[in-house]
């Protein structure tokens, strides 16, 4: 199952420096998959320097020759997609439809969006007496989390060695297998050493060492807020680029005029799915007091449909969490929203019935939530875990209200039987993306965050930009 033993650094597979390593294990099961170096702070170093004796080579590289390397890499990772769903669905859990239609096939997406938009990026510009030339950051520090693991990944990797960067990638330690695989593709594409650098490890030690090593010119980070903040206030400290794609709360708003039958049906896959370990996820549904018992008698009766699976089965739905501490995390928030007023339509805290030889998987039942207000704590915090909440709302102010009302701004989505209403309202959303009557995943759109969703945006030529910084010359 395991891609290899070691961290990849200046072109070749190394242990830890300590000798230390790290279980990755199978969420689904409890078994253990493989074991990975645990990176220190001297092997981020070697990896740092390894990216920082690569880069005046690989940022004279014509972006035509960059794009066409990019193109090689993406066809190996098209080349492996079988492989990459299997890896993704021993170490992440999810369910292997799933991980070959996103998990797998996405990073390929994005890849090839990268290979062409290089190829026709203007990375030079006249502006009145001035050419303006766009030049790469630098050494790119990118700290990745383990829900989309690869997605995470090439949405650094794509647009950074576009533009010219090299980079170290500390992955997360729960999925750190995909990475390795990633790794052995750049070498397969002919990426040359030391432009892309892997160092697996533990976030607190590897991740932070990245983070505040000096001669990193910008981190890119994706995780959770609290994590994301710390990572803020090192690059600030050390005055280095920053890009954070951080947590949502995101609001689903069913107004009333739309399909409520088709907006509640999307509405719950796309909070299940994933076991709901998705930040851009629609964790909240807002519908008009009206059609509101009707609106959760429907998501109650589709997330009885996500019964929990073997991951590895064609038909399941609804694999494990990710790991245990994340299963608490998640059926605690369910507790507690029973306890500030909740009424559970679907699912519950309850560990649910799991097939044979799972027992000590991290299953959590796909949950619904009902009357829940915007004070309460699972209508205000992130949970990462396959809950949904039902909020009532009067009238379309208060709808807007309650979507804005909170620090998140990632993700959302509007229905309406009419499209204009539906975009007069998404222009009003405090939020980087909102999906309209379900919208359409297109890789060349800008992802991120308002508010303390993040800082920067990933993908498409927002996301190229985010690794290149100006010189003008004038004349
Ligand atoms: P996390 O913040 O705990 O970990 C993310 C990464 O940061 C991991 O690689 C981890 O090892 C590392 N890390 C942890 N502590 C660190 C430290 N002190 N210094 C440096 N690095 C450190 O988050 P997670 O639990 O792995 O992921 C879930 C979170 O990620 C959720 O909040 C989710 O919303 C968010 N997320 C956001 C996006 C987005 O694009 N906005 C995408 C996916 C996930």
């Amino acid at each position: 199952m395991k891609a290899h033993d070691g961290m990849f650094i200046g072109g070749a597979w190394r242990e830890a420096r300590s000798g230390e390593t790290i279980e990755v294990l199978n969420p689904a099961d409890g078994s253990v998959l493989a074991t990975v170096p645990a990176g220190g702070p001297e092997d981020v170093d070697a990896a740092v320097k390894a990216a920082r004796a690569a880069l005046p080579g690989w940022a004279a590289t014509p972006p035509a020759e960059r794009a066409a390397l990019l193109g090689a890499l993406r066809d190996v990772l098209e080349a492996r997609a079988g492989e990459i769903a299997d890896l993704v669905t021993a170490e992440l859990g999810s369910p292997v439809t799933l991980s070959r239609k996103v998990h797998a096939a996405v990073p390929v997406l994005v890849c090839g969006s990268y290979a062409e938009l290089a190829a026709g990026f203007a990375f030079e510009e006249r502006v009145g007496n001035s050419r303006v030339l766009r030049e790469p950051v630098g050494v790119v520090g990118a700290i990745t989390p383990w829900n989309y693991p690869l997605h995470q990944i090439v949405a650094k990797a794509a647009p950074a060695l576009a533009a010219g960067c090299t980079m170290v990638l500390k992955p997360a330690e729960d999925t750190p297998l995909v990475a390795q695989l990633f790794a052995e593709a750049v070498r397969e594409a002919g990426i040359p050493a030391g432009v892309f650098n892997l160092v697996t490890g533990l976030g607190p030690v590897a991740g932070q060492a990245l983070a505040e090593h000096e001669d990193v010119d910008l981190v890119s980070f994706t995780g959770s807020t609290a994590v994301g903040r710390k990572i803020g206030a090192l690059a600030g400290g050390g005055v280095k680029r920053v890009a954070l794609e951080l947590g949502g709360k995101s609001a689903n708003v069913i107004l009333p005029g739309a399909d409520l039958t088709k907006a509640v049906k999307i509405g719950v896959a796309n909070v299940m799915s994933n076991s709901g370990q998705t930040c851009s996820a629609w964790t909240r549904m807002l519908v008009d007091a009206e059609r509101y018992e009707e609106a959760v008698r429907l998501a109650a009766e589709a997330a009885a449909k996500y019964v929990p699976g073997d991951p590895r089965e064609e038909g399941t739905r609804l694999g494990p969490v990710v790991n245990a501490k994340q299963r608490e995390r998640v059926t605690g928030y369910i507790e507690l929203g029973e306890k500030e007023g909740a009424r559970i339509v679907a699912g519950g805290a309850t560990p649910p019935e799991v097939p044979e030889g799972h027992e000590a998987g991290h299953y959590v039942s796909a949950t619904v939530l009902a009357d829940v207000t915007p004070a309460m704590t699972v209508a205000r915090e992130e949970i990462f875990g396959p809950v949904l909440s039902v909020l009532k709302y009067e009238d379309a102010e208060e709808a807007l209200r309650i979507a804005n009302g909170t620090e998140y701004g990632l993700a959302g989505a509007v229905w309406s039987d009419d499209e204009e209403e539906a975009v007069a309202f998404a222009r009003r959303m405090e939020s980087g993306q909102v999906d309209v009557n379900g919208g359409r995943f297109n890789p060349l759109a800008p992802f991120g965050g308002y508010k303390r969703s993040g800082v920067g945006r990933e993908l498409g030529s927002h996301g190229l930009e985010e690794y290149l910084q100006t010189k003008s010359l004038q004349f």
